[in-house]
């Protein structure tokens, strides 16, 4: 397809994608050059209906008054404020609107600017934690295989994808994993699987192995986005909360995709009504627009820090940009564009249409399993033989062209538009990829 050359750089060379099959994209860019609302525009000039608010984030649409008036005004207004030893009122003002919304027991929160350095964070408060109340022997972390804890060391140790740690050396030590929670047995469940909650009995097995005094958390999705849409079987994160309290254990969700709205609540822990110690959150928090996380705490945890003579620095850890003002603008827009459009309920409400709708793909070809949750889905293929993740990625180029943006991740096609979203744009987004799986090789 020819480019529009005013808007689009005619040499791609400099710029390394991330996650990007870079020589095949420099070859047939796909480009993006606005968005409103729930499409984005292309190069071209065409339409793409977003199924993915963008990468899991953009929970209210694109190109939001309040959101784009917020980050103008702050920009005019102070522009930037150290982040250490000084403050300025916005974080802090954020920081209550997100305790507001978080389940109770939640009550403090540690600015970072993405999801991986929430994750970061959530993994080094917790061995500190430990430290702090004296149990500096507890420094094991615990994840689960096919989790996503983003891409830095800390991350890529307790993940689970086997392709983002392979390539990265020696310092994935010091962890060990759960099961994940995807069993075949349970494939087509709409929603929440019924069987499956014993996958978290395995925890007793690596504790029992690595001695409960060595261990200072674990850390799961509540769902499982990135590895394609894998739900916790019920009572599995019941199970998960009793194990770890029992044996002194931190539990950590990572919040990032399921946090602001995706599940029809403000959080998956609502969701599922099981209260982690820790939160890590991103994406949705200022609905992708500028970048920002949060690593949500209790008190018993942020409380173990705060002793000590009071002038000194209680945890040693930060990061320039923490809390930066345009980003708490932000993050303080979006989430009042959540709470006045009822975006959360929207999701609820709308969860049981988009789950009929997702379900109706069944018995296409090469389909091998549909999987959802709120406002999230997932269509699991056949792989070609020999040729693993070729044929979702030619759904995902095939829709684009149709005018329709999935995601994939080998392949499994995962949704999650936001959620602003119509049920004639679910039909859309539904009816195409349906079209385009009858005419996949
Ligand atoms: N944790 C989870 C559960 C995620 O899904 C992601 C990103 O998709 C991350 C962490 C990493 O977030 P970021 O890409 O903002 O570093």
């Amino acid at each position: 397809m020819a480019l529009d050359r005013n808007v689009v750089p005619n040499d791609l060379n400099a710029f390394w994608m991330p996650f990007t099959a870079n020589r095949q994209f420099k070859k047939a860019p796909r480009m993006f050059v606005a968005a409103e609302g729930m499409f984005y525009t292309t190069a071209d000039g065409r339409q793409v209906l977003d199924g993915t608010a963008g990468l899991w984030c953009c929970n209210a649409g694109h190109k939001r008054p309040r959101i784009v008036e917020a980050i103008q005004k702050q920009a005019a207004e102070l522009d930037y404020a150290p982040a250490f030893q000084m403050g300025h009122p916005k974080a802090f003002e954020l920081a209550n609107r997100i305790i507001d919304i978080a389940p109770k027991g939640i009550e403090h929160v540690f600015y970072t600017n993405s999801g991986s350095e929430s994750v970061e964070t959530a993994l080094k408060l917790a061995i500190a934690y430990h430290r702090a109340r004296g149990e500096g022997t507890r420094t094991r972390l615990i994840g689960r295989e096919r989790g996503y804890h983003g891409v830095n060391f800390g991350g890529i140790s307790v993940g689970g994808i086997v392709n983002n740690r392979k390539f990265f050396g020696t310092m994935l030590a010091g962890v060990d994993h759960l099961p994940h929670t995807h069993l075949p047995e349970n494939a087509f469940t709409k929603g929440q699987p019924e069987h499956g909650a014993h996958l978290a009995d395995d925890l007793e097995r690596i504790i029992a192995l690595h001695g409960p005094e060595t261990i200072a958390a674990v850390i799961v999705e509540p769902m499982a986005g990135s590895t394609g849409v894998l739900l916790p079987p019920k009572g599995y994160l019941e199970k998960l909360r009793a194990i770890t309290k029992k044996h002194g254990i931190l539990l950590i969700f990572d919040e990032v995709i399921t946090g602001f709205g995706r599940l029809g609540s403000a959080f998956a822990a609502q969701h599922y009504d099981v209260l982690p110690d820790m939160m890590t959150t991103a994406k949705g928090l200022t609905n992708g627009v500028i970048p920002m996380g949060a690593v949500l705490t209790t008190a018993e945890v942020h409380d173990a820090f705060m002793q000590g003579p009071e002038h000194m620095i209680e945890l040693f850890h930060g990061y320039t940009y923490s809390g930066n003002p345009i980003a708490a603008a932000c993050g303080i827009a979006t989430l009042e564009t959540y709470k006045e459009e009822g975006l959360f309920e929207r999701a609820a409400e709308l969860a049981p249409y988009w789950q009929e709708a997702l379900h109706s793909l069944k018995g296409l070809p090469h389909v091998i399993d549909i999987r959802n949750e709120g406002l999230i889905g997932a269509v699991e293929l056949e792989p070609i033989a020999g040729e693993p993740t070729k044929r979702a990625f030619s759904a995902f180029l095939e829709c684009y062209e149709k005018g329709v943006l999935i995601r994939t991740t080998g392949d499994i096609i995962a949704m999650s538009p936001p959620l602003i979203i119509e049920k004639e744009h679910i039909d859309q987004l539904i009816g195409t990829l349906g079209d385009v799986l009858k005419s996949l090789a």
